[in-house]
């Protein structure tokens, strides 16, 4: 594996019941248990490898209302809240720093872009304000060229993806979650039309609810069951650099580069607007989904047949309970760095920030995103399928969202009153979805 998570040493017995199965240890699933645990429901979470190896550890590390489509805003508020509280809610070091996000803006359509934004900035009351001259190259003192202006949240924050969703899973350990690795759920099985439990690689696990928090998996879950649940793969390619304090200390994204200051000094670096979407058989069963985004987004993607068409289309699509599953097959995605995302965002981070040149990449990684059609997440219940629940389809953005998106999920899950209104991220809002 190209990264090394925090260790979470996880339950080793498994439970024989539990009133909640999550399907999945990434940010969201892990964010589901600590919340449910919290509020002394029980649960227990499967994680086919190990906690947020796959997404959760490899992300950039943003945690920004800045630029949310104005549907995911309210989450991204609830969530900073909750992360600037995460170090004390789990008693450990998440690396949550407000540190500032800033974007540089040059181009006449980027800047009418964030203009018609800021509106959604206003309504929201978000920190968000543009800056110019000399409010710029205090905050990036160093830069190669003049911008004309910057788009800067300095409230928005990073966090640490290899401590993060480890250190909310001990949490939500210490609070009674059984946390369960290399466990993965290979199907859910029904009394009745109603959830009666999950089958796992080591065993029936017996429950009233499953949440399933797959990531890029879900869609494929989903799928033996029956269900259509419309992802597709987006790969994004990531570098770090040993630390250098000479440096800023915050989160920045040109037009085609972004780097932030990391707990150790050092700094993720990667490409920006111009990510990797490998062809797979979805593409072609999925165009018309996706068609609408693909149109507007363009210019931030570009298709490619890559290694993982032929992986994906050799995978098993529909199994049985007792057969061995794609899951246990892949215990973490891992896909290869893209060598020409590598050189080009290290190049475009030096020519924009010549202080970079004295540095070097010491590691690269890349993740699979599953993103959905609209790209905003779906936490929400699944029609004519009672107490089973899918938080998923995060489109890049799941990181930051996590602790809100959790919350909101154990808020479904309790039938609470709802951290933020769900209903942007219902299922239903997608074509032949209102069935299940
Ligand atoms: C390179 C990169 C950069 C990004 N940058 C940012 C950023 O800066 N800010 C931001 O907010 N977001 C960012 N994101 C997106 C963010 O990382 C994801 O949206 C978020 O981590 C999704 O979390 P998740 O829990 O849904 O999925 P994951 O973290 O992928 O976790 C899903 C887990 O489910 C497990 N699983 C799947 N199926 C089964 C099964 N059947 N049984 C048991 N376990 C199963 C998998 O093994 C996996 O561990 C980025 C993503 C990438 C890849």
């Amino acid at each position: 594996m190209r990264i090394t998570m925090d260790p979470v040493a996880g339950n080793e017995d498994l439970p024989s019941r539990s009133d909640v199965i999550v399907i999945g240890g990434g940010i969201i699933g892990v964010s589901t248990a600590l919340f449910l645990a919290e509020r002394g429901v029980s649960v227990t979470l499967c994680e086919k490898g190990i906690i947020g190896a796959e997404q959760s550890g490899r992300n950039w590390g943003w945690c920004r209302t800045m630029g949310r489509d104005a549907a995911e805003i309210p989450l991204t508020v609830e969530s900073l809240r909750l992360w600037r509280r995460m170090n004390e809610i789990t008693g450990l070091e998440t690396g949550f720093r407000e540190r500032g996000t800033l974007y540089l803006l040059d181009g006449e359509k980027a800047l009418a872009s964030y203009e018609s934004w800021m509106e959604h900035a206003r309504d929201h009351a978000l920190s968000a304000r543009f800056i110019e001259g000399a409010e710029i190259t205090n905050l990036l003192p160093g830069l190669a060229k003049p911008w004309k202006r910057g788009l800067y949240t300095p409230t928005d924050g990073t966090a640490e993806p290899f401590k993060a969703t480890p250190a909310m899973a001990r949490a939500a350990q210490k609070k009674g979650a059984v946390i369960l690795q290399h466990c993965a759920v290979r199907g859910i099985e029904t009394e009745g039309g109603a959830i009666s439990g999950v089958v796992t690689e080591r065993g029936a696990i017996r429950c009233g609810a499953v949440v399933l928090a797959g990531g890029a998996w879900s869609r494929l879950f989903a799928g033996n069951m029956g269900l259509n649940f419309p992802t597709l793969p987006v790969i994004n390619t990531v570098m770090r650099t040993a630390p250098d304090e000479s440096l800023p200390d915050l989160a920045v994204g040109g037009p085609d580069f972004a780097f932030r200051r990391r707990l150790d000094g050092g700094y993720s670096v990667a490409i920006r607007n111009d990510n990797l979407a490998p062809l797979t058989l979805d593409s072609f069963r999925l165009f018309f989904d996706f068609l609408p985004t693909a149109l507007k987004s363009m210019h931030e993607y570009r298709l490619g047949l890559t290694p993982y068409f032929f992986e994906d289309w050799k995978r098993a699509r529909r199994w049985e309970n007792d057969e061995i599953t794609p899951f246990e097959l892949v215990r973490t995605l891992d896909p290869k760095p893209v060598k020409r995302d590598l050189k080009n965002a290290w190049a475009n981070t030096v020519k924009a920030y010549p202080g970079f040149g004295k540095l070097k990449p010491v590691q690269s990684w890349a993740g699979l995103i599953d993103a959905t059609p609209d790209a905003v997440p779906v936490i929400s219940e699944v029609p004519n399928r009672p107490n089973f629940y899918i938080a998923s389809g995060f489109s890049g953005h799941g990181f930051g969202t996590g602790p809100g998106a959790g919350h909101l999920m154990a808020d479904i899950v309790t039938g609470a009153a709802p951290i933020v209104d769900p209903t942007p991220f219902r299922l239903t809002r997608f074509r032949g979805q209102s069935t299940g």
